[in-house]
């Protein structure tokens, strides 16, 4: 699949964008300036075509820029593996240079929204930003080949059409929203993250690109542009168009997108019906897809009660939402040029609607920042949203607090501190203590940031992907809710910049609790620095030093605040060999992604081998082993798509097994983190515990009493875990049980179908005659659970 492309000057022809079926593609006529190995398609997907490289956007973009006054071609960031994210803006040229004046306004809408109203009433020329996001999903070319053909056609064509749009838009192109993944053809960026996942954590630079793209234009419609879901909904209407069935997460001033929406897509829909004869139908005999005959396209709201909800802010259109976009996600039936032409033709559709019907969608975006800072939503029950959150800060880590409160003002919510010490609900909190005031523009993304999410487990029979987010619980801060009825009595003011740095207290020795992910960062950098880390029986690091410039420096990076403790004592901890399984895509996914990222935000050095390699080479000199992931990882049963990235037969899987036994043999570390990898090391003789598991797509907040060994320290009794495909263990005679699901009402948010046998059952358990551990929280689930990371370091650790 791999293609090279070789450094040459060839010819241009470059205005005949390929609207047609035909293999023969006159991008291929790039003049290349670099050598980059490039996926030519996938096989995941049913049909291929001759897709625009990522290599040839850049020229594609500067034809055309050549040749057009309207267009603004930028690169302000750079993909995890440093590849140019490209974002085009154009409107017409009177507009063009005057984007500081339409982005004030745009800010007008959230800092003063009456303003921004009489400003649209004596106003009618003004443009509405459209923002169009296109193949987040790598594998998914279709979005970005649509988004270069509008880009064409807006930048230099001279139809009515064109002008009338260009009037009343203006259009922002995030062209290739994922750059690594559009190469090496998958889905996931370089970190293996699914993009389309993040926009609640924002670990990625991509996503962190886009969400500072909605917030600096407050998109009135986002169109995220993927594929391919073929006939999903009938023969006769191919494709997907949102807006999705239930649940609807309750965060959203839902009412006012409704009103817009289904039009929307309805709009959209008929564009593309419209011109169905103009379709090639290339690939009909293989997809089923017969464009010619389409009806319609499937609208999840529409035509179906649930499976396709809107419910998490991981989706980028969901989290556009919470900015007052009118947010869709699209979905084209197939992956070739009809799939290019229907989004074409499908954002033409969200155009011309946007354009008949911008000033009433856009006093209905405005309305949602007013609700926002009056604090009256009428579309909510009282009290749902609370007058204010409190955010009190740990004096000796307040790292997680200064991330949460970082990630708030990153995405357009305000954070005050207190300038004085208040009380509220008999206690104390110190000045310095952040306050999200809840009266403001954006008070539903602040509120789903930070509320405690609910136990949807009654109102839907399945979700598309997760449930619950909550970030004190899963980042680890506080967050206390002034309920709306109550007063806060409290002079703040806004908060500039967070105090980020950690401090060194006393001459020495020291003592750095277990107590954050930045904390365990600073225990391994002080290892991997040569000083003496000893691990004490209560789970804090003894660091035997004086003040040193070194000391002081490392200390100051990490955020956490170290004091003098004269007690040194503990395992000595030394610089551990750490290797992960490879997940390399199975099922378009690669589900070690998370437990190798927070791996590495705990500062340990992670070296990855796919089950192959392993099953050739054994593990060589590693210390530490991660299963996290996939038990199909050590199959040799896989589909063909799949297959590369398992095993190959039964002598290679009967090699892995027999490198895995030598390996713990020989006193090798084996952890194993979730549902797969559990069953995993059971088929693998590994451990002696039954595995028992719930739904696959079951997942949410749970209740954990951690036990008092090293294993678990920093966690208690009555704490926070969080489960994708819940495990739990049974049989555990064998082994030492170090945390359970806690007995009685055990979940607290998400979605879980037939929990009870779970309930008070072994969740973290290790083999007493074997250095096995077995984890079944997910703790390292998408760079997201930062709170949950300290259980991986506590397994590396522990003897
Ligand atoms: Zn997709």
């Amino acid at each position: 699949m791999k293609k090279q492309l070789i450094a040459g000057l060839v010819t241009l022809g470059l205005f005949a964008a390929p609207m047609t079926g035909s293999a023969e593609s006159n991008w291929k006529n790039v003049n290349w300036n670099e050598t980059m190995q490039e996926e030519n398609g996938s096989p995941f997907n049913s049909e291929n075509y001759d897709f625009v490289n990522y290599s040839e956007v850049d020229d594609k973009l500067q034809e055309i820029e050549k040749n057009s006054n309207r267009i603004t071609v930028e690169t302000p960031a750079q993909s995890s593996e440093g590849r140019d994210l490209y974002v085009v803006t154009i409107s017409d040229p009177e507009a063009k240079g005057k984007y500081g004046y339409q982005k004030a306004l745009r800010k007008k809408m959230f800092k003063n929204p009456e303003k921004a109203e009489k400003f649209i009433e004596k106003h009618p020329d003004f443009k509405v930003p459209v923002m169009i996001n296109a193949s987040i999903h790598g594998t998914e070319f279709v979005g970005s080949d649509a988004a270069l053909q509008l880009i064409e056609r807006f930048a230099t064509a001279n139809d009515a059409k064109t002008k009338e749009l260009l009037e009343n838009h203006i259009l922002i192109f995030n062209v290739v929203a994922n750059p690594d993944g559009r190469i090496d053809a998958t889905r996931f960026n370089s970190n293996g993250i699914d993009l389309n996942r993040d926009f609640i954590t924002q670990s990625q630079v991509e996503t962190k690109h886009t969400v500072n793209l909605i917030k600096e234009w407050n998109p009135m419609v986002f169109l995220d542009l993927h594929g391919y879901v073929k006939a999903f909904g009938g023969e006769d209407h191919p494709g997907l168009i949102e807006p999705c069935t239930p649940p609807h997460n309750p965060n959203y001033e839902y009412d006012l997108y409704s009103k817009w929406a289904m039009d929307q897509a309805e709009s959209m829909e008929g564009t593309i019906v419209d011109n169905r004869s103009d379709y090639d139908n290339t690939n009909t005999e293989t997809s089923n897809v017969n464009y010619q005959t389409m009806t319609g396209t499937y609208i999840p709201q529409r035509d179906d009660e649930a499976g396709w909800d809107d419910y998490p802010p991981i989706f980028t259109p969901m989290y556009a939402m919470y900015h007052g976009a009118y947010g869709y996600t699209l979905e084209a039936p197939t992956n070739d040029w009809d799939g290019v032409k229907w989004h074409y033709d499908a954002v033409m559709g969200a155009l011309e609607f946007s354009n008949d019907n911008k000033e009433e969608m856009i006093k209905d975006q405005i309305e949602v920042f007013k609700r926002g800072i009056q604090f009256d939503h009428p579309y909510h029950t009282e009290g749902f949203f609370p007058k204010a959150y409190i955010l009190p800060v740990d004096e000796k880590d307040p790292t997680a607090t200064e991330k949460a409160v970082e990630h708030l003002m990153f995405n357009d919510i305000e954070v005050s501190e207190a300038k004085k010490a208040f009380e509220f609900d008999g206690k104390t909190y110190p000045k310095g203590s952040y306050i999200v005031d809840m009266s403001q523009a954006k008070a539903g993304l602040a509120n789903t940031m930070l509320w405690d999410g609910e136990d949807i487990t009654d109102i839907t029979p399945a979700m598309y992907d997760i449930s619950a987010w909550n970030l004190p619980e899963l980042w680890g801060f506080e967050a206390i809710e002034v309920e709306s009825t109550r007063s806060l009595d409290v002079k703040t003011s806004d908060v500039k910049k967070i105090k980020t740095d950690g401090e060194l207290v006393g001459t020495g020795p020291y003592v750095i609790e277990n107590s954050s992910v930045k904390a365990v960062n600073l225990v391994n950098k002080l290892i991997e620095n040569g000083f003496d880390v000893q691990w004490g029986e209560d789970g804090s690091f003894h660091v035997d030093a004086s003040a040193t410039t070194d000391l002081r420096k490392l200390v100051r990076d990490s955020g956490v605040t170290v004091v003098t403790d004269p007690k040194v004592e503990g395992k000595k901890l030394t610089s551990q060999k750490v290797t992960i399984l490879k997940d390399g895509g199975i099922y378009k996914a690669q589900s070690h992604a998370g437990t190798h990222l927070a791996l590495e935000r705990l500062g340990f050095d992670v070296k990855e081998i796919t089950p192959r390699e392993l099953a050739e080479n054994g593990l060589g000199d590693t210390d530490v082993f991660f299963y996290s992931g996939t038990s199909r990882l050590i199959s040799y049963n896989n589909s063909e798509a799949n297959a590369p990235f398992g095993l190959e037969n039964e002598d290679q899987y009967q090699a892995f097994k027999q490198e895995m036994q030598s390996y713990v043999e020989n006193e090798g570390k084996y952890i194993a983190v979730g549902a797969g990898a559990s069953d995993a090391t059971k088929k693998l003789g590994l451990t002696s515990v039954s595995v028992n598991k719930g739904y696959s797509n079951s997942n949410g907040i749970v209740k954990v009493d951690y036990g008092n060994q090293l294993l678990t320290s920093g966690f208690g009794a009555n704490d926070y875990g969080f489960v994708y495909q819940p495990v739990w263990y049974s049989n555990v005679e064998e082994v030492d049980v170090h945390a359970s699901f806690d007995t009685g009402d055990f979940f607290v948010a998400g979605h879980w179908e037939n929990r009870v046998g779970a309930e008070g059952q072994p969740v973290i358990v290790k083999e007493q005659n074997q250095d096995v551990t077995l984890i079944g929280i997910e703790a390292g689930f998408r760079d997201h659970t930062d709170y949950l990371f300290r259980l991986l370091s506590n397994a590396v650790f522990s003897e």
